[in-house]
Protein backbone atom coordinates (compact mmCIF):
# COMPACT_ATOMS: atom_id res chain seq x y z
CA UNK A 1 0.00 0.00 0.00
CA UNK A 2 1.20 3.91 -1.10
CA UNK A 3 2.73 5.28 1.85
CA UNK A 4 0.90 8.72 2.58
CA UNK A 5 2.49 12.01 2.58
CA UNK A 6 3.40 12.65 6.14
CA UNK A 7 1.22 15.56 7.09
CA UNK A 8 3.15 18.90 9.47
CA UNK A 9 -0.07 20.72 10.49
CA UNK A 10 0.79 24.36 12.49
CA UNK A 11 -1.79 25.57 15.55
CA UNK A 12 -1.44 28.72 16.07
CA UNK A 13 -4.19 28.75 18.66
CA UNK A 14 -4.78 32.52 20.08
CA UNK A 15 -1.91 33.95 18.65
CA UNK A 16 -1.54 35.87 15.47
CA UNK A 17 -2.66 39.10 14.01
CA UNK A 18 -2.42 40.70 10.90
CA UNK A 19 1.48 41.16 11.11
CA UNK A 20 2.11 37.38 11.89
CA UNK A 21 1.17 36.84 7.97
CA UNK A 22 4.42 37.51 7.48
CA UNK A 23 5.47 34.32 9.23
CA UNK A 24 3.41 32.07 6.73
CA UNK A 25 4.69 33.83 4.15
CA UNK A 26 8.14 32.98 4.98
CA UNK A 27 6.86 29.27 5.21
CA UNK A 28 5.07 29.25 2.12
CA UNK A 29 7.86 30.80 0.55
CA UNK A 30 10.21 28.46 2.02
CA UNK A 31 8.24 25.12 0.46
CA UNK A 32 7.48 26.51 -2.54
CA UNK A 33 11.37 27.21 -3.20
CA UNK A 34 11.98 23.14 -1.91
CA UNK A 35 9.28 21.30 -1.84
CA UNK A 36 9.21 19.22 1.48
CA UNK A 37 8.74 15.36 1.59
CA UNK A 38 5.48 16.81 3.98
CA UNK A 39 1.84 17.97 3.15
CA UNK A 40 2.22 21.71 5.07
CA UNK A 41 -0.63 23.34 6.99
CA UNK A 42 -0.74 25.99 9.42
CA UNK A 43 -4.57 26.62 11.15
CA UNK A 44 -4.36 30.33 12.44
CA UNK A 45 -7.46 31.86 14.41
CA UNK A 46 -10.12 32.18 12.89
CA UNK A 47 -9.99 35.73 11.74
CA UNK A 48 -6.78 35.03 9.78
CA UNK A 49 -8.27 32.22 8.02
CA UNK A 50 -10.11 34.11 5.14
CA UNK A 51 -6.41 36.27 5.28
CA UNK A 52 -3.76 33.37 5.18
CA UNK A 53 -5.97 31.80 2.71
CA UNK A 54 -5.51 34.15 0.37
CA UNK A 55 -2.27 35.49 1.07
CA UNK A 56 -1.01 31.82 0.71
CA UNK A 57 -3.34 30.44 -2.50
CA UNK A 58 -1.44 28.72 -5.30
CA UNK A 59 1.48 28.10 -2.96
CA UNK A 60 2.50 24.73 -1.58
CA UNK A 61 0.82 25.26 1.97
CA UNK A 62 -3.01 25.17 3.19
CA UNK A 63 -4.81 26.54 5.46
CA UNK A 64 -7.12 25.25 8.40
CA UNK A 65 -9.44 26.34 11.76
CA UNK A 66 -9.06 25.36 14.85
CA UNK A 67 -12.66 24.09 15.69
CA UNK A 68 -16.23 24.49 14.44
CA UNK A 69 -19.64 24.15 15.32
CA UNK A 70 -21.52 20.65 14.37
CA UNK A 71 -24.90 22.70 12.85
CA UNK A 72 -24.83 24.26 9.69
CA UNK A 73 -26.70 27.73 10.60
CA UNK A 74 -28.12 29.29 12.98
CA UNK A 75 -28.61 31.17 16.62
CA UNK A 76 -24.78 29.86 17.96
CA UNK A 77 -23.59 33.57 18.77
CA UNK A 78 -19.46 33.50 18.28
CA UNK A 79 -19.64 30.11 16.61
CA UNK A 80 -18.36 28.89 13.77
CA UNK A 81 -19.85 26.33 10.85
CA UNK A 82 -17.40 23.85 9.10
CA UNK A 83 -19.40 25.79 5.79
CA UNK A 84 -17.90 29.20 7.11
CA UNK A 85 -14.31 27.89 7.44
CA UNK A 86 -14.36 26.53 3.64
CA UNK A 87 -15.82 29.63 2.35
CA UNK A 88 -12.99 31.11 4.03
CA UNK A 89 -9.99 28.73 2.35
CA UNK A 90 -9.79 26.93 5.02
CA UNK A 91 -8.91 22.83 3.67
CA UNK A 92 -8.95 21.16 7.15
CA UNK A 93 -9.77 21.71 11.02
CA UNK A 94 -8.58 20.82 14.01
CA UNK A 95 -11.01 19.41 16.24
CA UNK A 96 -11.28 18.08 19.97
CA UNK A 97 -8.12 19.39 20.51
CA UNK A 98 -7.69 18.71 24.78
CA UNK A 99 -7.81 22.68 25.50
CA UNK A 100 -11.19 22.65 24.04
CA UNK A 101 -12.14 19.06 25.61
CA UNK A 102 -11.20 20.43 29.03
CA UNK A 103 -12.10 24.01 28.45
CA UNK A 104 -15.14 23.63 27.06
CA UNK A 105 -16.50 20.22 27.90
CA UNK A 106 -16.14 18.54 24.95
CA UNK A 107 -17.18 15.16 24.65
CA UNK A 108 -16.32 12.65 22.13
CA UNK A 109 -20.12 12.52 20.94
CA UNK A 110 -19.31 16.10 20.29
CA UNK A 111 -16.23 15.71 18.79
CA UNK A 112 -17.98 13.07 16.13
CA UNK A 113 -20.46 15.09 15.29
CA UNK A 114 -18.30 18.32 14.44
CA UNK A 115 -16.04 15.64 12.27
CA UNK A 116 -19.30 14.50 10.51
CA UNK A 117 -19.48 18.60 10.28
CA UNK A 118 -16.32 18.97 8.66
CA UNK A 119 -17.14 16.21 6.23
CA UNK A 120 -20.07 17.60 5.68
CA UNK A 121 -18.18 21.07 4.32
CA UNK A 122 -15.68 19.30 2.23
CA UNK A 123 -12.73 20.16 5.20
CA UNK A 124 -10.39 17.34 6.13
CA UNK A 125 -10.52 16.84 10.15
CA UNK A 126 -7.65 16.15 12.67
CA UNK A 127 -9.38 14.97 15.35
CA UNK A 128 -7.24 14.90 18.48
CA UNK A 129 -7.31 12.33 21.11
CA UNK A 130 -4.70 12.28 24.75
CA UNK A 131 -4.31 11.42 27.84
CA UNK A 132 -3.92 13.51 30.93
CA UNK A 133 -0.91 12.99 33.33
CA UNK A 134 -3.32 11.50 35.85
CA UNK A 135 -4.56 8.89 33.23
CA UNK A 136 -0.81 8.01 32.20
CA UNK A 137 0.13 7.51 35.87
CA UNK A 138 -2.73 5.47 36.47
CA UNK A 139 -1.70 3.34 33.65
CA UNK A 140 -4.68 4.11 31.74
CA UNK A 141 -3.34 5.76 28.69
CA UNK A 142 -4.45 3.22 25.48
CA UNK A 143 -7.29 2.57 27.23
CA UNK A 144 -8.48 6.34 27.26
CA UNK A 145 -7.16 6.98 23.97
CA UNK A 146 -8.31 4.05 22.03
CA UNK A 147 -11.83 5.17 24.18
CA UNK A 148 -11.52 8.96 22.30
CA UNK A 149 -10.78 7.62 18.97
CA UNK A 150 -13.87 5.29 19.00
CA UNK A 151 -16.21 7.60 20.12
CA UNK A 152 -14.56 10.51 18.52
CA UNK A 153 -14.79 9.45 14.67
CA UNK A 154 -18.23 8.76 12.97
CA UNK A 155 -18.46 6.11 10.19
CA UNK A 156 -19.18 8.77 7.61
CA UNK A 157 -15.60 9.47 7.72
CA UNK A 158 -14.98 5.63 6.10
CA UNK A 159 -12.86 6.42 3.03
CA UNK A 160 -12.77 10.09 3.15
CA UNK A 161 -9.70 11.88 4.32
CA UNK A 162 -9.12 12.07 7.64
CA UNK A 163 -6.66 12.77 10.54
CA UNK A 164 -5.92 11.78 13.81
CA UNK A 165 -3.77 13.67 16.11
CA UNK A 166 -2.16 11.78 19.59
CA UNK A 167 -1.68 14.40 22.01
CA UNK A 168 -0.52 13.58 25.26
CA UNK A 169 -2.54 16.64 27.27
CA UNK A 170 0.80 16.77 29.69
CA UNK A 171 3.10 17.14 26.87
CA UNK A 172 1.21 20.17 25.15
CA UNK A 173 2.88 23.01 25.29
CA UNK A 174 5.45 22.52 28.51
CA UNK A 175 8.10 21.16 27.08
CA UNK A 176 8.00 17.61 28.13
CA UNK A 177 7.62 14.67 25.57
CA UNK A 178 6.80 11.06 26.17
CA UNK A 179 9.57 8.69 25.12
CA UNK A 180 9.88 7.46 21.68
CA UNK A 181 8.70 4.32 22.72
CA UNK A 182 5.69 5.43 24.58
CA UNK A 183 4.93 7.21 21.51
CA UNK A 184 4.84 4.80 19.08
CA UNK A 185 3.21 2.18 21.69
CA UNK A 186 0.47 4.90 21.22
CA UNK A 187 0.11 5.44 17.35
CA UNK A 188 0.29 1.76 17.37
CA UNK A 189 -2.73 0.81 19.62
CA UNK A 190 -4.32 3.93 17.83
CA UNK A 191 -3.72 2.44 13.87
CA UNK A 192 -5.03 -0.85 15.35
CA UNK A 193 -8.22 0.49 16.31
CA UNK A 194 -8.75 2.67 13.22
CA UNK A 195 -7.76 -0.68 11.32
CA UNK A 196 -11.18 -2.09 12.93
CA UNK A 197 -13.41 0.62 12.49
CA UNK A 198 -12.58 1.27 8.78
CA UNK A 199 -10.50 -1.79 7.66
CA UNK A 200 -7.68 -0.86 4.73
CA UNK A 201 -8.85 2.62 4.60
CA UNK A 202 -7.78 2.36 8.08
CA UNK A 203 -4.04 1.41 7.48
CA UNK A 204 -3.91 4.78 6.10
CA UNK A 205 -5.28 7.55 8.12
CA UNK A 206 -2.29 9.51 8.84
CA UNK A 207 -1.71 9.35 12.93
CA UNK A 208 0.16 12.60 13.85
CA UNK A 209 2.29 12.85 17.05
CA UNK A 210 1.87 16.39 18.99
CA UNK A 211 3.00 17.69 22.19
CA UNK A 212 6.39 19.93 22.36
CA UNK A 213 7.50 18.96 18.67
CA UNK A 214 10.67 21.19 17.50
CA UNK A 215 13.35 20.75 15.18
CA UNK A 216 15.67 18.97 17.40
CA UNK A 217 13.34 16.14 18.37
CA UNK A 218 11.14 15.98 14.76
CA UNK A 219 13.34 13.62 13.01
CA UNK A 220 13.41 11.04 15.69
CA UNK A 221 9.83 11.11 16.36
CA UNK A 222 8.53 11.14 12.91
CA UNK A 223 10.27 8.36 11.94
CA UNK A 224 8.36 6.09 14.52
CA UNK A 225 6.16 3.35 13.32
CA UNK A 226 2.29 4.42 12.41
CA UNK A 227 3.42 8.27 13.06
CA UNK A 228 2.39 9.77 10.23
CA UNK A 229 3.24 13.65 10.82
CA UNK A 230 2.64 16.16 13.36
CA UNK A 231 0.72 18.52 15.05
CA UNK A 232 2.87 21.52 16.12
CA UNK A 233 1.70 24.48 18.68
CA UNK A 234 4.64 26.93 19.77
CA UNK A 235 7.01 25.98 17.13
CA UNK A 236 5.05 26.96 14.75
CA UNK A 237 4.56 30.48 15.30
CA UNK A 238 8.09 31.26 14.21
CA UNK A 239 8.79 30.39 10.62
CA UNK A 240 12.30 29.52 11.17
CA UNK A 241 11.48 26.65 13.87
CA UNK A 242 8.45 25.46 11.64
CA UNK A 243 10.41 25.20 8.86
CA UNK A 244 13.11 22.97 10.82
CA UNK A 245 10.30 20.26 11.66
CA UNK A 246 8.85 20.47 8.32
CA UNK A 247 12.73 19.68 6.66
CA UNK A 248 12.61 16.40 9.60
CA UNK A 249 9.62 15.47 8.06
C1 LIG B 1 -0.89 21.70 20.34
O1 LIG B 1 -1.45 22.49 21.08
O2 LIG B 1 -1.54 21.14 19.44
C2 LIG B 1 0.53 21.44 20.56
C3 LIG B 1 1.02 20.33 20.13
O3 LIG B 1 1.24 22.40 21.24
P1 LIG B 1 2.85 22.43 21.52
O4 LIG B 1 3.52 22.00 20.24
O5 LIG B 1 3.13 23.86 21.85
O6 LIG B 1 3.10 21.50 22.63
Amino acid sequence: MTALRPLIAGNWKMNGLGSSLDEARAVAAAVDAHPPGARVAICPPATLVHRLAEALGGMGVEVGGQDCRAELAGAFTGDIAAEMLADAGATLVILGHSERRAGYGESDALVAAKAGAAHRAGLEPIVCVGETLAEREAGRTLAVVTGQVRGSLPEVLAGKPFAVAYEPVWAIGTGLTPTLEQIEEVHVAIRGVLAEMFGPHGQRVPILYGGSVKPSNAADILRLRDVGGALVGGASLKAIDFLGIIGAA
